[in-house]
């Protein structure tokens, strides 16, 4: 891992400011954008790794003495501002972690008259956090000026760690660089920013060979271009779950009532064809687990080739998980997005848990693209053998198509 870190530093691939390039830092106002969107039950945190994944960022600059000031999303928040997506929760956990009060502004404006006055009383090193960002609505989801300004106002520099939502061109991700610009602020990327970038970009654009990509998950549509792109970068590309049985469709194989997509058919054939052309080891499920109900407790069996009309796969099957392991075992850096059947189905959980134990056991880089397969991951107790995990379910997607995230952009590069 030593040789590996030093060779991404070495690198160089993000070009822009980082937290560590803010100098002077002693009573500047610096307001953060996290990631503070952490799943919720009755008012209960029910998993903060957001939370401590944010913590260097904001560490480091109440070590320099910055006011630190936080914003973040929380939730859809599709019927307007509710006391079940304030972020009071993630002041509480916050203040915990830190061992530091966190003065949260509980008004649903946002910025305004309460947070001004929060933010005029800080002391050097003190840390305000602002009310959910998506309490102004379309302001800023739409990238509103008026609530990027406002943002801006607030501060005198701005970092945005939220990898989370670097995918998203929003006023407190990308609107407020432009204010801060104007008034001679620096706009950089924290150390959560840096690390994600650094493992998901390497992977991709730089990976130590072979270079493995296992995908998974329900749908072919919604990954169509990490499908595409990598299939540039790779030299083994996996397909499992329930997307596999579009690509099994395209090869005329009888899938009976499983997960489809039939207006990708014709892709999936595509890229058949484009792994022979690349000479990439394109690599589908030999066998399935079938049954002929979505449901845990249903009956099942395992199927070699077709299944009959009235059944469905929902893992893969037995010679499948070796078959999948044996691909990782020599790899030097797997990149895995996607569960590889119904995992939330106990009975059918056994393909994604032998994928799991495969990456903790290969001494390759493994990186997991957020979202389903880092729950999975986690769930399973695998978390701490993986050597990244994205905080990032759709922002690790965008960045394995290939896409420059509007967040990472509006970032000043570096002098
Ligand atoms: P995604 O968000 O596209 O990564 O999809 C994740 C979801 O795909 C999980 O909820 C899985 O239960 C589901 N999934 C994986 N394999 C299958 C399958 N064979 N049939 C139905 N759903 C599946």
């Amino acid at each position: 891992m030593g040789a590996l870190r030093r060779r991404f530093r070495k690198s160089n691939m993000l070009n822009k400011k980082t937290v560590d390039d803010l100098k002077n830092l002693r009573g500047r106002r610096v307001l953060v954008r996290c990631d503070f969107n952490v799943p919720l039950k009755d008012g209960v945190i029910t998993d903060d790794t957001r939370i401590t994944a944010a913590l260097p960022t904001i560490e480091k600059l109440i070590g320099e003495g910055a006011k630190v000031i936080l914003c973040s999303h929380l939730g859809k928040v599709k019927e307007g501002p509710n006391e079940k997506e304030s972020l009071a929760p993630v002041a509480k956990a916050l203040t915990e972690k830190l061992g530091k009060p966190v003065n949260f502004v509980a008004d649903y404006n946002v910025t305004g008259e309460a947070a001004t006055a929060a933010v005029a009383a800080m002391a050097d090193g003190d840390v305000v956090l602002l009310q959910n960002t998506r309490f102004r609505g379309s302001e800023e989801t739409k990238n509103g000026e008026a609530f990027s300004r406002e943002l801006a106002d607030l501060a005198d520099d701005y970092v945005c760690d939220a990898f989370g939502s670097a995918h998203r061109a929003h006023a407190s991700v990308v609107g407020v660089t432009k204010f801060i610009t104007e008034k001679g602020g620096n706009n950089a990327v924290g150390y959560l920013m840096q690390k994600e970038i650094e493992y998901l970009g390497n992977a991709v654009e730089d990976p130590v060979r072979p270079f493995v990509a296992i995908l998974g998950g329900a749908k072919v549509s919604s990954k169509i271009s990490v499908i595409n792109n990598l299939l540039d970068k790779v030299d083994t590309l996996i397909i499992g779950g329930g997307m596999a049985y579009t690509f099994f469709k395209a090869q005329g194989k009888e899938i009976g009532t499983s997960l489809v997509e039939d207006d990708f058919l014709e892709y999936a054939r595509e890229m058949i064809e484009k792994a022979k052309e690349k000479g990439v080891n394109f690599l589908l499920p030999v066998d399935t687990v079938v049954a002929k109900e979505f449901n845990n407790d249903a009956p099942s069996r395992v199927v070699e080739g077709s299944m009959e009309k009235d059944e469905m796969g929902l893992d893969i099957g037995p010679k499948t998980r070796v078959l999948f392991a044996e691909a990782v075992k020599d790899a030097r850096t797997v990149v895995w997005n996607g569960p590889m059947g119904v995992f939330e189905f106990p009975n059918f959980a056994a393909g994604t848990i032998a994928v799991a134990e495969a990456l903790a056991n290969t001494e390759a880089t493994t990186i997991i693209g957020g979202g389903d397969s880092a729950a999975a991951v986690n769930s399973l107790g695998f978390g701490d053998k993986m050597s990244h995990i994205s905080t990032g379910g759709g922002a690790s997607l965008e960045f394995l198509e290939g896409k420059e995230l509007p967040g990472v952009a509006a970032a000043d590069e570096k002098e």
